[in-house]
């Protein structure tokens, strides 16, 4: 039972720290306009350092963006891994197929044209130069193709004899050391993902929300979700957030752009104020990268303008000091 317990408790704080490193990683992309992200496996990025901060993989973060719909995965390649670290880099080698040994050569057949020789290039004689002799003419073999003809490449094990084409490759991991072959190794895709810019504005404007609330909460406030007010001419109203404390109380209202257009930027905050001209409640509107001119307002209206979802929250507190 205390066994059952425990697991539970980690799997709520994993669940937490995956939670903070996809709200960080919506704030990140959507304020940065990131529109694809390539990932360079073995390799650090923002993304991996979002990842690391909670204590999760980077692959983790990313599954889980892609289950909320705001990245797209496309396999743009794929790769060999270590099995046992992850790398992606090695020492190639090659190997017998039939016992194993690592002693093998290389026999590349080759025909010379000029006086009808063939014989295995590896074992032709040099001159002084480096030029590859005739073993039959003792001449330089000349031009490729021209001159002298590959006809074939073969292998040898120098541990057995047999002759093969292909020979098994071994590959030595640069990190860790392992060493393996293609039936140990871990194969799979590597994913470039596409951003989907409106179904990460949701996402962070869930994030923003959810951040003003704590905000307002921490400095003794009541917030209530989804609350009713009672309009000027006396109807009921739902507006996203009410903060309370005491006799004092004020609608809140969050404000972004959407889209990198300053136009629908503008007009994003302008109804925003329009939402407020029918009550006479307080109402304070949080706005991130909100166009500046806006400085005329109703008067039971107060704004807090931040560069930055970040810069906007430490306003907030500020102001509720
Ligand atoms: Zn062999
Ligand atoms: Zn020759
Ligand atoms: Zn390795």
């Amino acid at each position: 039972m205390a066994g059952t317990g425990s697991l539970r408790h980690d799997e709520m704080v994993y669940l937490k720290s995956l939670a903070n490193a996809l709200q960080e990683l919506v704030v990140s992309l959507f304020e940065e306009g990131v529109s694809e992200i390539l990932v360079n496996p073995g390799e650090d990025d923002p993304y991996s350092k979002i990842a690391g901060r909670y204590g999760i993989s980077r692959e983790a973060l990313l599954e889980e963006a892609v289950k909320r719909g705001f990245l797209k995965p496309v396999v743009a390649d794929r790769l060999v891994f270590c099995p046992k670290c992850g790398n992606t880099s090695f020492k190639a080698r090659y190997a017998c197929p039939s016992c194993g040994s690592r002693d093998v050569e290389k026999n590349t057949l080759f025909s010379h044209v000029m006086c009808g020789y063939i014989g295995v290039l590896e074992s032709a004689p040099k001159d002084a130069r480096g030029n590859t002799l005739c073993p039959k003419c003792s001449r330089p073999l000349g031009t490729q193709d021209k001159d002298w003809v590959k006809i074939g490449v073969t292998y040898r094990c120098k541990g057995c004899g047999l002759t093969f084409s292909v020979p098994s490759t071994l590959l030595e991991c640069t990190s860790c050391g392992n060493v393996f072959d293609h039936r140990e190794a871990t194969y799979k895709e590597i994913y470039r993902y596409s951003v989907d810019r409106s179904i990460l504005a949701n996402a962070y404007g869930q994030v923003l929300s959810k951040r003003v609330a704590e905000a307002i909460a921490s400095k003794g406030y009541k917030v209530h979700f989804n609350a009713e007010i009672i309009t000027l001419s006396g109807l009921k109203k739902k507006v996203p957030m009410l903060a309370e404390k005491g006799s004092e109380k004020f609608v809140v209202e969050t404000v972004f752009p959407r889209e990198d257009d300053a136009v629908k930027a503008r007009e994003e905050v302008l109804n925003a104020y329009g939402r407020t001209l029918d009550s006479n409640e307080k109402h304070l509107i949080v706005a991130v990268k909100a166009p500046a001119e806006l400085s005329r307002k109703p008067e039971h209206v107060e704004t807090i303008r931040g560069d930055s979802l970040e810069d906007a929250i430490r306003k907030l507190r500020e102001k509720l000091k």
